[in-house]
């Protein structure tokens, strides 16, 4: 007999990459994401049976066979989308690089160059997976940490202080993470962990879903038992 696929059926909802915040009708403060590793989730849940949203940044790929999309621009549209639809979601996996701050206004005309210098005020935008993972019967959750130094003990603390169920750390720069076609990724949770070696996102997001999966069947069986 065939194993069960825990994905089957499920719903999940992924957010990909990057956000962009505006400062007048012509600019706007963004980052580097490509949107691949999240696209990858996307379609890889798909494949294992899951029905899939995927809330987007602005980014240039081919939505996923099968994957319902949403376009969005800033992290608040991207917050607002997310939380329309958690209540039907069973797993939501963050892939989106949120930025973390937007400037406190977005002038309606073109702004004038002056001085030699220009102050920009920033204002922080919501943590949109920490939000979500707070709710009183939050979905399964799964963060990801982009960090450059010290990976496991920094993803380690993100998934405490968000309350996370899952989170996928990586190493940024040397080719690897923002804008690349490989990555590796350690998967960190309460009591456990798996090493995820480099290679494709695809491959990378295929053998994501399936820790994923088992996860999400455990942490169903206890609290079921309780
Ligand atoms: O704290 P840091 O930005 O490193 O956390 C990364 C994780 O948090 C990612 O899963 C990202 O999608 C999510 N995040 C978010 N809202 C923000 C910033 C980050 O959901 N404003």
């Amino acid at each position: 007999m065939q194993k069960p696929e825990p994905l089957a059926g499920r719903r999940l909802l992924v957010s990909a990459g990057p956000t962009r915040e505006p400062l007048d009708p012509v600019r706007f403060l963004s980052n580097r994401s490509s949107g691949k590793m999240g696209f990858a989730v996307a379609q890889a849940a798909q494949e294992a049976g899951a029905v899939v949203t995927l809330v987007a940044g602005p980014v240039w790929l081919p939505t996923p066979e099968g994957v319902e999309r949403i376009d969005v621009e800033t992290a608040r549209e991207m917050s607002d989308a997310i939380h329309a639809r958690i209540e039907q979601t069973d797993i939501f996996i963050s892939a989106a690089a949120v930025a973390d701050y937007r400037p406190r206004r977005r002038e309606d005309v073109k702004i004038k160059k002056h001085g030699e210098t220009m102050r920009l005020e920033l204002v922080r935008n919501p943590d949109i997976v920490a939000s979500v993972a707070s709710l009183p019967g939050a979905p399964f959750t799964v963060g990801f940490a982009a960090e450059t130094e010290n990976v496991q003990a920094n993803a380690r603390s993100k998934l405490v202080h968000k309350k996370l169920d899952m989170i996928a750390a990586n190493r940024v720069g040397d080719g690897l993470a923002f804008d690349a076609d490989d990555n590796e990724l350690s998967l960190l949770w309460q009591g456990g962990a798996l090493i995820l070696p480099k290679q494709d996102k695809l491959a990378l997001a295929r053998a994501m879903l399936a820790c994923i999966g088992q996860r999400f069947v455990e942490k169903q069986t206890s609290e079921g038992a309780r």
